[in-house]
């Protein structure tokens, strides 16, 4: 049987999965690596500590597995996305920490471009709001940084690229970046999947310090074969959460999936139409498969999902693990009136108020840690529910059926909470790492394991459906509370 192994790099730890044929993880190891705070807002990687918890985690789930690395078929790669990684072309070594998504000290930079008016062009071409978030600001600002960092990028010596780029670097020497990457940097035109000469030139940009853009399926490379003992072909790279929107098979117009991790992502699939928002949403390539043309998603992240719930755990501290919060939640029928606006740094989409902070409303003498936790739930559900406003907005349809996944989607109060909150059914997976299985999905029709989407079709198995179970009316009334409750928490961190 031949057999799948997917790199899942993430923002605090790295994954290596190995899939069947069929698609059923075999085996999985994981590893975190040291994160940098060097100032406040900064967060740094080292790219070498990044690549070797990658090898570490393929040998070790190889060693597990017991199979030989001549039994892998192909390998997978999916992201952390936008982090941006720096290096000699020639020593292969990274010539400055590698600046990560949530960095924010592009801040002022980004803020004099909007103010030169620049926002409605770098939309336009690409997708993205002006935000230190995206990864040219952070590139511009290494280039900076390292001496004579502009002129050895021209003249080919440096090179660069998101972690997916480095990681396929390490393993094939190859410079190349897949497209769902590619369109998070704010450097590529997102209509025709190019990098775009003016957006380089604004954020003057050398072109040759880039990889070369590929298809998310198709043939990345061959694994140097001393690296893991055979020369594996890479045939699928995408960014995490694309992988997330196709391991749920959100492969038609109009399905859409929510993934509940430390933060909350909402994606929609819209085909080969990349739809311009109108509600501070962002369009991305979706994917790009061999020939077939470019495919888009919009999508709205919130920054404190399951983070809240770790806020309960190790903040307030009245609960020792996350799973705990449904029990304590469970203890009461409601919040009891109180809300938590979990914007503890700032909101993202669709309202994008970096000067929001975190709220607790509603108190009253009754109020206890069980109100707490169940206004926490419901914080968490009100901000995906906003993001829904926004995605029927833009995408002018109404929204069947919410796919969702990640670690907190566990919590059978969380989903429940959800559907209610929303209107809306919920369908959970069997699989809830949706993010490791797109990426196999990927790397499996690159190479030739199944011909096309339809056949993965079968793979998918629903574990249980959420269905609302409150009036219309309640819902109207609760909602109506809650976008009070985000206006007190808006505007709030201003200089004095
Ligand atoms: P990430 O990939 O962002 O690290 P995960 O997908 O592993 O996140 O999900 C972890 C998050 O889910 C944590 O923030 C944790 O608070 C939350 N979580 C995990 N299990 C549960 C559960 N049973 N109930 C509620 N929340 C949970």
């Amino acid at each position: 049987m031949k057999h799948i192994l997917t790199l899942d790099q993430g923002t605090t730890s790295s994954r290596a999965i190995i899939y069947d044929q069929r698609l059923v993880p075999v085996v999985s190891a994981q590893k975190e690596f040291p994160q940098y705070f060097p100032q406040p807002g900064w967060v740094e990687h080292d790219a070498n500590e990044i690549w070797a918890s990658v090898l570490d985690t393929v040998r070790e789930a190889l060693a597990k597995s017991g199979l030989a690395a001549a039994d892998i078929a192909t390998i997978g790669i999916t992201n952390q996305r936008e982090t941006v990684v720096v290096w000699d072309r020639k020593s292969g070594e990274p010539v400055h920490r590698a600046i990560v998504w949530q960095d924010r000290r592009t801040g002022d930079y980004m803020g004099a471009l909007r103010e030169a008016g620049k926002e409605v062009i770098v939309q336009q071409r690409t997708g993205l709001l002006l935000d230190p978030y995206f990864s040219a600001s952070k590139l511009h600002w290494i280039l900076r940084q390292i001496p004579d960092g502009h002129a050895r990028a021209t003249a080919g010596e440096l090179a660069a690229g998101t972690v997916d780029s480095w990681m396929i670097f390490k393993l094939t020497g190859e410079h190349v970046t897949d497209v769902s990457n590619a369109c998070r940097t704010m450097l590529m035109n997102v209509r025709t999947g190019k990098w775009d000469p003016e957006l380089l030139a604004l954020f003057d940009i050398p072109r040759a310090i880039l990889p070369r853009i590929v298809p998310s399926s198709g043939h990345f490379g061959v694994c140097d074969p001393s690296l893991l003992g055979a020369a594996i072909p890479v045939t699928g790279a995408i960014g995490d959460q694309q992988a997330a929107l196709f391991g749920q098979l959100c492969t038609k117009p109009g399905l859409v999936k929510c993934t509940y991790g430390t933060g909350c992502f909402l994606l929609t699939f819209t085909g080969p139409d990349a739809i311009s928002s109108s509600n501070r949403l962002l369009t991305s390539v979706a994917w790009k498969i061999g020939d077939a043309p470019l495919q888009y998603a919009l999508e709205g992240s919130v920054f404190m999902g399951g983070a809240a719930i770790q806020w309960l755990r190790d903040g307030l501290g009245i609960i020792k693990s996350a799973p705990e919060v449904n029990e304590l939640a469970s203890r009461v029928a409601d919040s009891g009136g109180v809300i938590l606006v979990p914007a503890f740094t700032g909101l993202g989409a669709p309202y994008w108020d970096p000067s929001a902070r975190g709220s607790l409303l509603g108190l009253s003498r009754g109020t206890t840690a069980a109100h707490i936790a169940r206004a926490t739930l419901e914080g968490i559900c009100f901000q995906v529910a906003d993001l829904i406003g926004a995605m029927e907005k833009d995408s002018g349809r109404k929204i069947a059926v919410l796919r969702v996944d990640g670690g907190a989607c566990a919590s059978n109060l969380l989903m429940q909470t959800q559907a209610d909150i929303l209107g809306l059914a919920i369908e959970r997976p069997k699989n809830i790492e949706s993010t490791a299985l797109g990426a196999a999905m990927m790397a499996g029709l690159g190479a030739g394991i199944w011909p096309d989407c339809d056949s993965l079709a079968a793979t998918r198995e629903v574990d249980r459906k959420f269905a609302p179970t409150i009036t219309i009316k309640d819902r109207h009334a609760r909602t109506k509370v809650w976008k009070k409750a985000v206006k007190r928490a808006q505007n709030w961190e201003t200089k004095l």
